[in-house]
């Protein structure tokens, strides 16, 4: 166990690979009640890292009592909300202490690049963290007139909001652990108590984040951690009857069985899903700009991004000249392990998940369309590669055309005007991200209004930010993360009415 690999590592990754695996309960490392366990594997490498807990339901239950007690006694709730406001900002800055050895371990488990972990993993989960840390202190309910106040007596109405209760978090593979952050922030902020399973292909970072939790002065039992596969310690966590809220990020696939398994309890579920994202590129816009912008848009973490531009739609003045130069670019794109801070094609992040997106090109080319390669895959690698590519205008049957991949391949489709773009665009049962390319600003005004999606680009795709609300339409999900809104669907609001 332990990483063996050519890289030189963080010792403080080397010793975390090798501790024993536990559950996070009650402020410290558990055991679990059985002995099934899950292997963890390097995806540069298709060898083993770390063995986790494959948690059944009597550890989840464990984990939920704890999260159970800590909120009814009132440990973290009932503080001060500018102690709460310190210990999640000293969290925060845990994270970027620890930010070098937090990112290797991310590119160690899910494959990504060290120059996005550091970026993305590390240092966009102390930002979003302190970002929410702000929000804790700036809770506050209204103040109401009555409109139909009965009788002589005079009134006053007030709403409150009160932290929901405890929080069952689970989070996806692709950003393990900026995903785990956007569902524990929030919930912590507003008072509540978590208990946080991680995706089982990537559940390493999960673990450490609780440990710094307790380190930066959150209580023990506010923020737990259990590990395990989704149909087993997932569904036992979403099941849970002291589990007041869900909070979900993953496929729509699975957010329906979640979304239903928690209406038939009453408990509200966040639920941010996968997404089929459009770029319409108009034939007035900035080719370099736009390439460099859709090469991020398409491909950034191996396009396994839940807003990746996954279809291009291309004004036909410009569709030669656009396929072009994104070929000569992901042609141009170095191979390598993500511990390699020069490559830029890395891992994808399981072997299953390479068999699942190597499907999708045997269907492509299958039914005739037309593949462009980019950066080639070197023989005999291990590692859980697939080169990028484009695939021009698919012809309707194809499976990628319409179905999420999460994988290094954009489709490209040539379209007459702006009008065929936004219908094609449109037409799909998800709705998540998209964006539009154009030096026209009317142009650009007039599709952002009409393309059905939770957030538009204007010449960029994938810049998220802490103060921006980010969530799907249409089978994208149900409810929005981040912005100054964001710890309402950790609250309940009461109403208190008095006559006096
Ligand atoms: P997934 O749905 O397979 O798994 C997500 C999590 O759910 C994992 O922790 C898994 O163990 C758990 N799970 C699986 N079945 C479960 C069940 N029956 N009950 C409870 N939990 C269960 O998704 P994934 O493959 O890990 O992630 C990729 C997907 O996530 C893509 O579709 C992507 O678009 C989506 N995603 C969405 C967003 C967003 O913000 N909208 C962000 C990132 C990823």
């Amino acid at each position: 166990m332990g990483y063996h690999g050519p890289f030189d590592i963080d010792s403080r990754v080397s010793d975390f690979l090798e501790r024993d695996p536990a559950l996070f309960i009650d402020g410290a490392r558990k055991a679990a009640a059985g002995t099934a366990l899950l292997p963890v594997h390097d995806p540069a490498s298709g060898l083993q890292i770390a063995e986790i807990i494959n948690a059944d339901a009597t550890d989840v239950d464990r984990a939920v009592q704890s999260a159970h007690l800590s909120f009814t006694d009132g440990r973290w709730r009932n503080l001060r909300a500018a102690d709460r406001e310190k210990a999640l900002y000293r969290f925060s800055q845990l994270i970027e202490e620890h930010a070098e050895p937090l990112a290797q371990l991310e590119s160690l488990e899910q494959g990504k690049s060290i120059n996005l972990s550091r970026m993305f993993e590390s240092g966009a989960s102390a930002e979003w963290l302190r970002y929410t840390a702000g929000l804790t202190t700036k809770m506050t309910g209204q103040t109401l007139e009555l409109s139909l106040p009965p009788g002589p007596q005079h009134w006053t109405a007030y709403t409150r909001r009160e932290p929901i209760g405890v929080v069952g978090a689970i989070s996806p593979w692709n950003f393990p652990m900026l995903i785990a952050i956007w569902k524990v922030a929030p919930a912590l902020a507003a008072g509540c108590s978590v208990v946080l399973k991680p995706s089982e292909i990537t559940p390493l970072s999960a673990l450490w984040l609780a440990e710094l939790a307790i380190e930066a002065g959150i209580p023990e039992g506010v923020f737990n951690v259990v590990t395990g596969a989704g149909a087993s310690a997932g569904q036992a966590l979403v099941n849970h009857p002291l589990v007041r809220k869900i909070s979900f990020t993953g496929s729509t696939a699975t957010g329906k069985i979640i979304g239903r398994a928690a209406i038939d309890r009453m408990a509200p579920a966040s639920l941010e899903l996968g997404g089929k994202n459009p770029a319409i590129v108009l034939a007035d816009t900035d080719i370099e700009a736009t390439v460099s912008g859709l090469m991020l848009g398409g491909f950034l973490n191996q396009g396994q991004v839940c807003a990746a531009a996954s279809r291009i739609y291309v004004e036909h003045g410009i569709y030669d000249n656009l396929v072009g130069a994104l070929e000569s670019a992901i042609k141009a794109m170095p191979v390598g392990p993500g511990l390699d801070p020069a490559a830029q094609v890395n891992p994808l992040v399981s072997k299953a998940h390479q068999d699942k997106v190597i499907h999708y090109l045997h269907d492509a080319q299958e039914k005739g369309a037309t593949i462009i390669d980019g950066a080639s895959i070197p023989e005999g690698s291990d590692g859980y590669f697939v080169g990028p590519k484009l695939i021009l205008d698919p012809a309707d049957g194809v499976a990628l055309k319409r179905e999420e991949v999460f994988g290094p391949i954009v489709s490209i489709t040539r379209v007459e005007d702006r009008e065929e773009a936004l219908t094609l665009a449109n037409d799909s049962d998800l709705g998540l991200t998209a964006s539009i390319w154009t030096q026209d600003l009317q142009a650009a005004m007039n599709l952002s209004r009409r393309v059905e999606a939770g957030t538009v680009w204007i010449n960029s795709h994938n810049f998220i930010d802490p103060n921006m609300p980010f969530g799907g339409t249409k089978q994208s999900g149900i409810g929005r993360d981040f912005g100054t809104d964001w710890l309402h669907s950790y609250t309940e609001t009461k109403s208190v009415c008095i006559a006096h």
